[in-house]
């Protein structure tokens, strides 16, 4: 059970489901109570007790005695041109400025009206796996968030959402600080909170985890037959490209991916998405396209190629549209399914942790 909370009081939103179950049949509660409660927290979004008006007083009084309900606060918001609005968020940890990001990234009809509404929300405080190309990598590992720090920017966004397009998100992606998979527990959690009819209500289907290639947590997933998308950031198409930009690649390479993904098809039958950054005159030529696609056929996969958004101080740069195109070709060539997303919010520090760095989201980075 994990808890960010110092006083002695029980945080809800650090317990799953069951464990809220379980803590209200220890307060004598019938198991209904528990599902009104969930609500509350989850699809109500409350933070005061007071609230929960079709709980009696005395209950009430009761939780405000021994429970807490910890949310974390938006403390900025950026919104771009094309829509993209960044949020920062600041954790309720005492004497430590953490600071977390999510974004909304909306796409549009032709009329202007929402299509799809995706949230991408962080897992970690920081990053220990150090890719070379990213902002988080550069903070190290601070600390996990728990499941309901995970929920909060859900719902955050969820919430505006609702009030500025007047719809909910429709997809989630679990790619912004942090490694997902490095946080297991919260993210499954946190996706089985967000899934549930008496929350948010977002079809597992909807949902997306992504991750550098852990390989025992991908196999994990496909033994609990969870069933959310897996996409894999690759970014390099052979191990001595790999090398060069994801440590990663040093303990887990692609022999050992290929292993897990393998392994993950079998079980699950659920095709694979890689996430591949182009950089320019690193993995942009069309060798790299026709290693590439030899990944993709492990097993039914397609691949986001992404334009990257460049960060200061990193060496690789976003690759020039002429690239793309034969990239692209070659791909097609080679029966790949592709597809190019393009940089959402160039103009707000849109790449992930950038601006929980350019805000000192916790001091001494
Ligand atoms: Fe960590 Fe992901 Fe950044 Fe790599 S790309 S350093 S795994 S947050």
């Amino acid at each position: 059970m994990q808890t960010t909370t110092t006083s002695t009081k029980t945080d809800l939103k650090a317990l799953s489901k069951k464990e809220l179950t379980h803590f209200c049949e220890e307060l004598g509660l019938q198991s209904f109570r528990a599902d009104q409660i969930f609500q509350w927290l989850y699809q109500k979004g409350v933070s005061n007790f007071d609230e929960m008006t079709n709980l009696s007083k005395d209950l009430r009084e009761k939780l405000h005695d021994i429970a807490t309900i910890n949310r974390i606060k938006p403390v900025q918001q950026q919104e771009s041109k094309d829509g993209t609005i960044k949020f920062l968020f600041k954790l309720n940890d005492p004497e430590k400025d953490y600071k977390v990001e999510a974004v909304l990234i909306p796409d549009f009809f032709a009329d202007g009206v929402a299509r799809r509404l995706t949230v991408c929300v962080s897992s970690q405080v920081g990053c220990v796996f150090g890719c070379s190309f990213c902002a988080t990598g550069k903070m190290g590992l601070f600390r996990n968030l728990t499941h309901g720090e995970i929920v909060d920017q859900v719902q955050y966004i969820n919430d505006l959402a609702e009030e500025k397009y007047g719809k909910k998100i429709t997809n989630i992606v679990y790619m912004g600080m942090g490694e997902p998979l490095h946080n297991y527990k919260a993210i499954v959690n946190s996706a089985h909170i967000i899934t549930d009819p008496l929350s948010i209500d977002l079809s597992p289907k909807r949902v997306t985890v992504s991750t550098v290639g852990l390989t025992k947590q991908i196999k994990q997933l496909a033994d609990d037959q969870e069933e959310f998308n897996l996409a894999i950031s690759l970014h390099a198409p052979t191990d001595e490209k790999r090398d060069k930009i994801m440590p990663i690649n040093a303990s887990m390479n692609l022999e050992s991916l290929e292993e897990a993904v393998k392994y993950y098809y079998k079980a699950t039958e659920r095709p694979i998405t890689y996430e591949y950054l182009l950089f320019d005159n690193f993995n942009d030529s069309k060798q790299d396209a026709r290693d590439l696609a030899k990944i993709v056929k492990w097993v039914p996969s397609k691949v986001n190629i992404i334009m990257y958004n460049n960060v200061a101080g990193v060496e690789l740069k976003r690759a020039r549209e002429e690239r793309l195109d034969d990239f692209m070709r070659e791909l097609i060539r080679n029966d790949v399914r592709a597809t190019v997303r393009r940089s959402r919010g160039d103009d707000i520090d849109a790449g992930c942790g950038q601006l929980a760095i350019r805000e000192g989201g916790e001091k001494g980075k």
